[in-house]
């Protein structure tokens, strides 16, 4: 109440003593001066903490005079500046901060006083520079102008975000920049090159068999293999070189400004040469593997980052299919090409989003007159490239070495069906098809067994399909594979039997149950006498080699008839169904009436 009367400017002690009395006015003018006194204690506590807030303040905070000395430095300032009080005292301000012209110049371009934060750099007393951010602001306190600097020292926060930078654009294992850097580099290359009017190369490196490695020895193997494959490919280059891992067996090299052909192709060869010294992994083990190199030449084959990365990968997947294994883009290959490049990474993603998917074409077993089993076929239907047919991403997936990942999600697709439908009462084995490259994947034995375990499904209830050129290739890979696969319990059988050429010493000496004749003998065998043949003597030869016979591509109740009489065991083609998704095929089953056997 008192205090809000002494708050007005028309109450005065005198005006008080008038309404109220000298005692009230005398207590009131002591209270005044004691509240002075109050207020002065209260300032003076106020100028501390400010001090101390000023002291222990992690930024060095300085105030200038008007002539820009110092007059006061926090604690933090002088360890960022390295003087004592005194020292800096003496020292213009653009001894510390060379910017200081700069930023306090009001005409100038770079005038930062209230404007916030701004990068610089100050120099200590060793002359040492140290980045920072400083802020300048300029007040009035008490009628007088006081210029007060803000330091932060940034050393830490740029070397954290320089090493987030780093992360960023290099592969972690080999520490060499990624394919973001590379493209960077590339365009910058590019601008070089064109404004100097010379060539310049871009080169990609995909190892071979390097997924042997990494499937056999192990990813801690595989990881070194790439380290000092990294090592290698360094060494031969010049600095302004760029060499980068753009993931997986997969490098870049960029050769700048000023090279040629001729030169491009002599250092693809010298790194091809370093790659393929052997790789010592401990004392007892050393690895090799192979490179297939392709190559592009700014402006020759293209003038753009992009174009030009595709020109290259074009020509190293010519140098992973032919006999030269370093290769220089040519046009004439493009178009195939440059649908192999769409294939593989749409076919990539299809593989991490499940998006391949199966149908399932009955196979008949003619002793019993049902439905026994069913042929898995893969299908994919890609957003932008449409329906796919199996033959070409099948090939294209054993090309670029995605078929593992295939096989793999097919054989898991197939092992959840076969539960699914066993949970519905249907009893039926699926065959799936093994490409030729899988005969070579040494783990995939032990992948299948996993993923029959994890969906609860007996191996006896799978049958794998493999032609037989797959076996024909190396016929003791497939051998060893075949029969680690065989002691699973998994039913083998030799696809399109009759178009490859293995022998029949070969395919004894196999551990296999089952072979299907291929359609191209079936669909002819009604109308072309030598066709009959052969299928009659195929049965009679996996009978006399004691495996089932199953006969594809019967496309009429003629063709089931024939092999009936022929002892064949199953008859398969679109005369039973054509190949149908899960669905349509339990509804399919639930109607279907086998053909009644001849009278
Ligand atoms: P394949 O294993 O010999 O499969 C049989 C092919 O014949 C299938 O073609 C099937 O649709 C077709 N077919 C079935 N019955 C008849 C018929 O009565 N007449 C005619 N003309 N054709 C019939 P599709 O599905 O196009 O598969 C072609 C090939 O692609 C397969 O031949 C197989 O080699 C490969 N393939 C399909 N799915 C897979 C898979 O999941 N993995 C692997 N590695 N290869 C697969
Ligand atoms: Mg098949
Ligand atoms: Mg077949």
């Amino acid at each position: 109440m008192v205090t809000g009367l002494l708050g007005r400017s028309r109450t005065t002690p005198r005006s008080l003593l008038d309404r109220y009395g000298t005692e009230m006015a005398e207590a009131l003018t002591e209270r005044e001066a004691g509240l002075s006194g109050m207020r002065e204690r209260k300032a003076r506590r106020l100028d501390a903490l400010m001090r101390r807030i000023v002291e222990s303040n992690l930024d060095g905070i300085l105030t200038l005079s008007v002539d820009n000395r110092v007059t006061m430095a926090n604690q933090a300032a002088l360890t960022m500046l390295g003087y004592s009080m005194d020292n800096l005292k003496s020292v213009s301000a653009v001894e510390y901060l060379p910017a200081f012209r700069a930023f306090t110049d009001p005409n100038g371009a770079d005038y930062a006083v209230g404007c916030g934060y701004r990068e610089t750099i100050l120099v200590n007393s060793h002359g040492d520079a140290v980045p920072a951010e400083v802020c300048i602001s300029d007040l009035l306190i008490h009628r007088q102008n006081i210029r007060v600097v803000i330091l932060r020292d940034i050393t830490e926060a740029k070397a954290q975000r320089r090493a987030l930078e780093h992360q960023a654009l290099h592969d972690a294992l080999t520490g060499l920049p990624n394919r973001t850097l590379l493209n960077d580099r590339l365009s910058h290359a590019i601008k070089t090159a064109q404004r100097a009017g010379e060539p310049m190369a871009l080169l990609l490196i995909d190892l071979d068999d390097f997924k042997e490695v990494n499937d056999t020895l192990g990813h801690h193997v595989g990881d070194m293999l790439l380290t000092q494959v990294a090592e290698r490919l360094k060494k031969p280059l010049r600095d302004s070189d760029t060499v980068a891992r753009l993931g997986g067996d997969e490098f870049a090299v960029l050769l700048p400004a000023a090279t040629d052909q001729e030169r491009a192709f002599e250092i693809a060869h010298r790194l091809r040469d370093a790659i393929l010294e052997p790789v010592k992994l401990n004392e007892d083990l050393s690895a090799f593997v192979g490179a297939s190199i392709g190559l592009a030449m700014y402006p020759h084959h293209s003038e753009d980052s992009i174009r030009l990365m595709q020109c290259a990968d074009v020509a190293m997947y010519c140098a992973k299919d032919g006999p030269d294994k370093v290769v220089l883009y040519d046009t004439e290959k493009d178009s195939n090409n440059l649908r192999s490049l769409a294939l593989s990474s749409a076919l990539r993603k299809a593989i991490d989003e499940d998006a391949v998917s199966l149908v399932f074409q009955p196979k008949l077993c003619l002793k019993q007159n049902a439905i026994t089993s069913v042929e898995a076929l893969a299908r994919w239907e890609d957003p932008e490239l449409g329906v796919v047919q199996p033959d070409e991403f099948i090939a294209h997936a054993e090309r670029t070495g995605q078929i593992r990942d295939l096989t793999q999600l097919l054989v898991k697709k197939a092992a959840q069906q076969i539960a699914m439908w066993r949970q519905d009462g249907i009893q039926c084995r699926v065959a799936i098809n093994l490409s030729p490259r899988s005969l070579h994947d040494t783990d995939l034995p032990d992948k299948i067994a996993s993923i029959l375990e994890e969906a609860g499904v007996e191996p006896g209830q799978l049958i794998i399909e493999i032609t037989e050129t797959a076996i024909a290739i190396d016929p003791a890979k497939a051998k060893s594979i075949l029969a680690r696969l065989s002691d699973l319990g998994i039913t083998l059988s030799i696809d399109d039997f009759g178009t490859g050429y293995s022998s029949l010493s070969i395919l004894q000496q196999l551990p296999v149950h089952e072979l299907k004749i291929d359609r191209s003998f079936i669909q002819h065998m009604l109308d072309k006498p030598s066709d009959d043949i052969i299928v009659k003597s195929t049965i009679a030869l996996a009978k006399n080699l004691n495996m089932t016979v199953v006969a594809e591509g019967a496309e009429t109740t003629g063709h089931i008839e024939r092999l009936r009489q022929l002892s064949c065991d199953y008859v398969q083609g679109y005369a039973i169904a054509q190949p149908l998704d899960a669905d349509r095929f339990c509804d399919w089953l639930e109607s279907y009436v086998p053909p009644a056997p001849a009278a």
